[in-house]
């Protein structure tokens, strides 16, 4: 009935979880990039499925109320921050209902999901940046991979990201073009840097710059060590790190710090965090202290609980409630972070925690034979959730409450179903928004026995 470039006129009716607007004609659903909600739409139809299609905006004919003017020149072909044409109220809105959808029709959960609760600042919140660096059209450039894409969109200044991250970029190009540096080719699986990566660490202003080289060292790097020093006096810790492996993982497994710490350390939730490039940290600190807030008040912690954390990272969740447990033990997979969780334990005088670096798979059933009974667990999975078999140790363990953090709540909310089975019960659930602009939202459940 339809044909590809067919122009037709719609309104707006709902966003997508992956950013798409969402019109109808004549029943069929078409997804438009790029819109909001009330938007009436000239569609010009790219991609014509059986029972639905893909548009792009031909022309606006009446523009939603949500619209704010795109404040970023890369916005289209990034796709980063697909909602950066939306006011940051309507955001929260359509954050709150995909959460709200996910529960009810993936888990089946009717627990209250409680009203969003937004990020402090809607930009320069996040604190880590990874830049790939490559040579396009004879040019070096240095910026973000284009939707869906391996070519690089030059840019250095994305709003998301600190400020002083752009100094530092710019150095790092300029010494690369003096120096001429090789620069990682992906086909040919050449040439030497591969990945610019930046950390800061917001309450202290401790900036680390690691370059992820295809080798074993970056020639003249003492030079660049001079000028990154010279240019962002913040900077207190540069870092190579070798990945040699064909593959799109940014970091390889070894790190040479080439000046300054080894690790740079952040305040959270009155913690204060050593951070290895290879820890996972939340890129959104302050968000970050409103998400373990809401995390430690489901726990419902009295000082006398034993808590097993899982999935710790460096061990910040888990950290920031020891000063109302009894007892707490980290579960985590990569040994630097695991050293970092140790290391921060000791330097905040927290005396009753200990870490194990495990998968928490094995570690989950190993402390149930053991006999381990928690009062409470904390569950923080990457996107992917839990298998089944660390929800099964888990339940076995026997815990009064449950609390999962979860920065995907399709995952979410097929984990709470799974445990539903296994006798746990969602009681509620509070989407935090970490990541402003962008499709991402996180999520605290709580579950009972
Ligand atoms: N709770 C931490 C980290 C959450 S991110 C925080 O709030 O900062 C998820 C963590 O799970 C990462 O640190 C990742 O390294 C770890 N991880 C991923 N797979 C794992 C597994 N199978 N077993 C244990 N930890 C794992």
């Amino acid at each position: 009935m339809y044909a590809k470039n067919d122009l037709v006129e719609l309104s707006i009716i709902d966003i997508t979880d992956e950013g798409n607007g969402v019109g109808k004609i004549d029943g069929f659903a078409v997804f438009v990039p790029g819109t909001a909600v009330d938007d009436r739409l000239r569609v010009k139809l790219v991609k014509i499925q059986k029972n639905f299609a893909y548009g792009i905006v031909e022309e606006i004919l009446s523009p939603s109320p949500d619209r704010i003017p795109v404040d970023c020149r890369v916005y289209r072909q990034c796709g980063g921050c697909s909602l950066r044409h939306i006011s940051y109220q309507a955001e929260l809105q359509i954050k709150q209902n995909w959460v709200e959808q996910h529960l009810k029709r993936i888990g089946g959960i009717d627990a209250p999901v409680l009203p969003i609760i937004g990020s402090p600042r809607q930009d320069g919140y996040r604190n880590k940046a990874q830049y790939p660096v490559r040579m396009e059209d004879g040019e070096l450039r240095l910026g973000m991979f284009g939707k869906r894409s391996h070519r690089v969109i030059p840019c250095t200044d994305c709003r998301l990201q600190p400020s002083e991250f752009e100094s530092i970029l710019k150095t790092i190009r300029d010494f690369c073009l003096e120096w001429k540096i090789s620069i990682y080719n992906e086909e040919k699986y050449s040439g030497l840097l591969r990945h610019v990566y930046l950390r800061s660490a917001q309450a202290t202003g401790e900036i680390m710059v690691c370059l992820v080289i295809n080798g074993v060292s970056l020639p003249h790097s003492g030079e660049l060590v001079d000028r990154l020093r010279t240019v962002c006096p913040s900077v207190a810790s540069i870092v190579l790190n070798r990945n040699r492996e064909k593959t799109n993982v940014i970091l390889g497994q070894h790190c040479q710090t080439l000046w300054g710490k080894d690790t740079i350390a952040d305040i959270l939730c009155g913690v204060r965090v050593n951070l290895s490039p290879l820890s996972f940290y939340q890129v959104n600190r302050e968000g970050a202290e409103q998400l373990y807030r809401v995390a430690e008040e489901f726990a419902g912690l009295t000082g006398r609980e034993l808590l097993l954390d899982l999935y710790c990272g460096a061990g910040t969740i888990g950290l920031s409630m020891a000063h109302r447990v009894r007892e707490l033990i980290g579960v985590e997979i990569i040994p630097q972070a695991v050293e970092n969780a140790r290391r921060n334990a000791q330097e905040n005088g927290i005396t009753n925690a200990r870490f194990l670096c495990d998968d928490a798979k094995g570690a989950a059933a190993s402390l149930q034979r053991e006999g381990l009974t928690p009062d409470v667990v904390v569950l923080d999975p990457p996107r992917k959730g839990c298998v089944p078999e660390v929800l099964e140790a888990v339940s076995g363990m026997n815990p009064d409450r449950i609390v999962m953090v979860s920065c995907n709540s399709a995952t979410l909310a097929r984990d709470l179903a799974a445990l539903r089975t296994l006798g746990y019960h969602t009681v509620k659930a509070q989407p935090v928004d970490m990541f402003p602009r962008t499709t991402h939202v996180e999520c605290v459940a709580l579950m009972t026995r």
